[in-house]
């Protein structure tokens, strides 16, 4: 790295956005193809593996892997080779001139030669009374994380589509009743998904249905979730239910707001990429992971894209540097 325009401004030849499986493996191959690195971890260093437990899906683990030492091995893996990592949030960037400007929430500014777009997706939230009050103590956005809590206990998924499906059938291993709460009575998740939740004997469903508010109360100082106000989409009757866990598995928002007005987009801001490729609407600007995928969204398949992402702009700065070489001779 070298010093850029002010001596508060550090320069590299490519800012990496997030530090999850797309982030780092971007990192390990721009930084083994020689370039300067940063990886800004941002606000959750490890992305969303951070909050899964056992792996089990990520080749060459044989008997699994848990997701944060999984973040923790490939960081390292990068950092081998030169990738440096901030622990600080990216605010705000200019993409309209390069090098490129990127401020972290201390308005300290980086420039770079190229960014990798690596930012992920969070779980969306229903938004309704009582779910910041009780997550993490009966509200959940994954099961994976937290399914093990709740043995023996009535937990509720809430949504329609294969993730809720998938979510319901995994908590059956530990919940003596799963309700799948969904407000139609149509569903959007794939018929194979359906068909497993309907022949699962520990799993119900309550359609036409949407949760109001989460009720809870404190015992020995903890909150704790005791019951959901349900309300009925047809008669608007509205029931409390009793409940211990509330699972919501209603799709996930791509961390894409910073780039909102620049870079192109789909209606629920995925990063547009030209096909097959990693590159987006600004040359020098590559997108990687589930930023841009909303169809396959695994470990495998971020790092797979965050590989392409580091060619693709390793490339790109070559012909780049190389065109600007020639016409100044
Ligand atoms: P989806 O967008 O497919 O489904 C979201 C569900 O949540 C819908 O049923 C929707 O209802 C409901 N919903 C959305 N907002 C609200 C709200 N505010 N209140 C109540 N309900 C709401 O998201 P998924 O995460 O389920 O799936 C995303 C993608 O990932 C899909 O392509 C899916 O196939 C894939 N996937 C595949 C898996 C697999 O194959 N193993 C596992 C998990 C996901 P409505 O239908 O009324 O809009």
């Amino acid at each position: 790295m070298s010093n850029a325009s002010s001596p508060s401004t550090t320069h590299t030849d490519i800012a990496i956005i997030g530090a999850g499986p797309a982030g780092f493996t971007a990192a390990l191959y721009a930084s083994r193809a020689n370039l300067g690195v940063v990886i800004f971890e941002g606000m959750q260093p490890g992305g969303q593996l951070t909050i899964t437990t056992e792996v089990e899906n990520y080749p060459g683990f044989e008997h699994g892997i848990m997701g944060p030492e999984l973040m923790d091995v490939m960081r390292k893996q990068a950092h081998r080779f030169g990738a440096q990592s901030r622990f600080e949030t990216i605010t705000k960037v200019d993409l309209t001139q390069r090098p490129f400007t990127l401020w972290n929430e201390r308005n300290e500014a980086t420039t770079a030669d190229a960014i990798i777009i690596a930012t992920g997706a969070s779980a969306k939230l229903l938004g309704a009374k009582g779910e910041d009050t009780y997550m993490g103590y009966g509200v959940s956005a994954c099961a994976t994380c937290d399914g093990f809590f709740f043995r023996d206990q009535r937990v509720f998924v809430i949504g329609g589509g294969d993730t809720a499906m998938e979510e319901a059938n995994y908590l059956t291993r530990f919940a003596s009743m799963v309700t799948i709460v969904h407000r139609r009575d149509d569903f959007r998740a794939s018929k194979i998904m359906l068909e497993r939740a309907h022949a699962n004997p520990k799993i119900q469903f309550l359609l036409n249905s949407v949760v109001d508010e989460y009720v809870g109360t404190e015992v020995n100082g903890m909150k704790k979730l005791t019951h959901l106000a349900v309300r009925n989409t047809v008669t608007n009757d509205v029931q409390m239910i009793e409940a211990d866990g509330a699972f919501v598995a209603i799709g996930h928002q791509p961390n894409t707001s910073l780039f909102s007005g620049v870079l192109d987009m789909d209606d629920v801001g995925y990063i547009r990429t030209q096909p097959g490729t990693s590159y987006t609407n600004v040359p020098g600007v590559f997108a990687s992971g589930d930023a841009q995928d909303s169809v396959y969204r695994q470990a495998i398949t971020a790092a797979g894209s965050g590989c392409m992402a580091a060619i693709d702009a390793e490339r790109w700065l070559e012909t780049v540097r190389h065109e600007a070489a020639s016409t100044q001779h």
